[in-house]
């Protein structure tokens, strides 16, 4: 009786779903590609950062009724987050931005299994390793670079594609988007970062970790850090148009059409687009020796 009871609850359960996708599933994509059907939306997905760009993907994710979602984030919310990081409100402001996400979400959730993990990545670094092992699809939407450059380089390490989305720093108007695929040649970090990064900080930074990281320079590590720091303007229609630009990659790459490195350019003040295949960056500092 028991069996027949879980039985039931979960017909109900699985036609309430199909009941709140049924116009997601309609949508038609070339015959040779996947469908978007209950099978993709059961991929399990990782978003690193809550912030501007991590918020609305999100929102996005959990409406788009994916099924395993895991998060992390460990900063506190702030004031000059609430003009684009919707899943805060000014009642928030002080609180764990995890505890107010894992909040907001459930609102959101058609269903999805949700958790926010409240932890560094750089700090818990086996912790965030594990999370990006068993998903099947990364978001890394975090400003710092050393925090993108350990993602990136752990998700080429375990085969996984990873999507980076964020702003211009200098206009807060321009949204730039990099797809990178489970396997090389080239990566995200290829055109993301233009500077000559210092060897010391790609062997700190780079997983897995090898036996020189515990020769490296920490001063050059930290003085590289502060020089990159991000904390320039950003917007909501760059936070939102950044994050769902990531979120149509993401889902051509599960329906078969996405299978090369890309940039997306879009400048929301001049309309200004750009969509190139990525190429390979001789110098860049995660291709080198990853
Ligand atoms: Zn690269």
């Amino acid at each position: 009786m028991k069996e027949l009871t879980q039985w039931l609850q979960e017909a109900i359960q699985g036609r309430a779903r199909r009941d709140y996708l049924d116009r997601q599933l309609k949508i038609q994509f070339p015959p040779a590609y996947e469908q978007i059907d209950l099978d993709v939306l059961r991929r399990r997905i990782l978003g690193v950062g809550l912030g501007g760009n991590g918020c609305h993907a999100a929102v996005g994710l959990a409406r788009m009724g994916f099924a395993h979602l895991d998060f992390i984030d460990f900063d506190r919310v702030e004031p000059h987050n609430l003009t684009r990081q919707l899943l805060y409100s000014v009642h928030d402001v002080g609180e764990s931005k995890a505890a107010a996400a894992e909040r907001s979400l459930q609102f959101h959730s058609l269903g999805s299994e949700i958790v926010v993990h409240p932890f560094n990545v750089l700090h818990e670094r086996e912790a965030t390793v594990a999370l990006i092992a068993q998903a099947d699809f990364v978001f890394v939407l975090v400003d710092q670079p050393a925090a993108v450059f350990f993602c990136l380089s752990a998700c080429r390490y375990f085969g996984k594609p990873a999507v980076i989305a964020g702003t211009d720093c200098v206009t807060g108007l321009h949204t730039r988007v990099f797809f990178q695929t489970p396997e090389g040649p080239g990566c995200a970090f290829c055109n993301y970062w233009g500077r000559v990064t210092p060897a010391d900080w790609a062997t700190y930074y780079r997983y897995p970790s090898v036996p020189e990281r515990e020769r490296v320079d920490l001063s050059v590590v930290q003085s590289f850090d502060q020089q990159v720091y991000l904390h320039g303007p950003s917007t909501y229609i760059t936070a939102a148009t950044g994050s769902h630009l990531a979120l149509s990659v993401m889902l051509r790459y599960f329906t078969g059409g996405q299978t090369s490195n890309l940039v997306i350019d879009f400048n929301l003040y001049s309309y200004f687009l750009e969509v190139v295949e990525s190429t390979p960056n001789l110098k860049c500092p995660l291709c080198a020796t990853g």
